[in-house]
């Protein structure tokens, strides 16, 4: 018997995390090796290990950068702090923070200079979360769940505004949005059309696979937050659920009696690492390999301008 591995579409690198691997690559290009990249710049440890094979370092403060060094600023985006130290530092920084990323800071710093009480929804600790408290000059309140709501020191008609972590889709915020309502009589928040794209694409994608599939494998590092949330929803769907970094993690026995496989990646997992699993399961059973249909993306973010220039004149020098 044959096992049936069925793609979910979309799947794997959404185009903040295309820009930013884009950008670390192009800047070593550019400046040298090696370029000095604050926090991992997508939360992958094969994306990881290529960028730091062709001569990027990655460090946990800015305080590791040596003086002068090139420094990119990861895609999840950091605090004004952090932007601030830079610029006293004299660093030569490039920010690979993803538009849709500086979209919420710039969200959360307008509401709350109309005075209202930012709640920010994501989960504690998150690259992306410290960064967005960090952009905005005011109070801000983390909230992860609805339960988290009921416990807002906060009287029914303070003026809230919420954000988002962009790794959460508008399925995964719902109840905690529907709370605030509940809770306070003046909500404000984005639209909907302000969700990260690539969160809800792949969100419906896994929701639609696990429906046809006996067993889910999501393609993701552990530290990944959009991967831990598509296994989440498989197992959820009542389906084994397995979260691997690439073939090697695949335990036989998952497959062991199993009809149809569907396999998916986080939005930071690149497609080398999902025919690794797909190499893997070869090895085990005859397959047969399929694609779910799905909404097809072609979101593109342009580059920071001092790598633009660089384009435009080994371009020119060519021409
Ligand atoms: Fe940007 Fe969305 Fe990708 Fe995060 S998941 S890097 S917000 S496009």
């Amino acid at each position: 018997m044959p096992l049936h591995v069925i793609l979910a579409n979309p799947r794997g690198f959404c185009a903040g995390v295309t820009r930013a691997i884009d950008i670390v690559e192009r800047a070593i290009d550019r400046f040298g090796a090696p370029v000095y990249v604050r926090h991992e710049i997508v939360h992958n440890r094969f994306v990881v290990d290529q960028l730091r094979d062709k001569g990027a370092v990655f460090v946990d403060e800015l305080s590791d950068v040596p003086a002068g060094a090139t420094t990119i600023l990861s895609a999840h985006g950091v605090a004004k702090a952090v932007q601030k130290e830079a610029k006293e530092r004299n660093l030569p920084v490039i920010d690979a923070t993803c538009p849709l990323v500086t979209k919420v800071h710039i969200q959360g710093r307008r509401y709350a200079k109309a005075g209202r009480q930012i709640v920010l929804i994501g989960h504690a600790g998150h690259a992306e979360v410290i960064g967005t408290i960090g952009q905005i000059d005011a109070p801000v309140v983390l909230v992860s769940s609805a339960d988290e709501v009921a416990a807002l020191p906060f009287e029914p008609d303070t003026p809230i505004a919420y954000v988002t972590q962009t790794t959460l889709s508008v399925d995964d915020t719902r109840g905690i949005i529907a709370a605030l309502h509940e809770r306070f009589s003046d909500v404000a928040g984005p639209d909907v059309d302000d969700i990260c794209y690539a969160t809800q694409n792949r969100q419906t994608a896994v929701r639609k696979l696990a429906e046809v599939s006996d067993v889910l494998i999501v393609v993701g590092s552990r530290n990944s937050s959009n991967s831990n949330r598509l296994r989440e929803i498989g197992a959820e769907m009542g389906i084994r659920s397995y979260l691997v970094d690439g073939g090697d993690d695949v335990d036989p026995a998952w497959v062991d009696g199993v009809d149809t496989v569907g396999i998916t990646a986080g939005a930071s997992a690149p497609d080398a690492l999902v025919e690794s699993v797909i190499a893997k399961l070869g090895r085990l059973r005859d397959l047969t390999v399929s694609q779910l249909e799905g909404v097809s993306e072609n979101v593109e973010f342009s580059l920071p301008p001092i790598l633009r220039r660089h384009d435009t004149a080994v371009r020119a020098a060519a021409e």
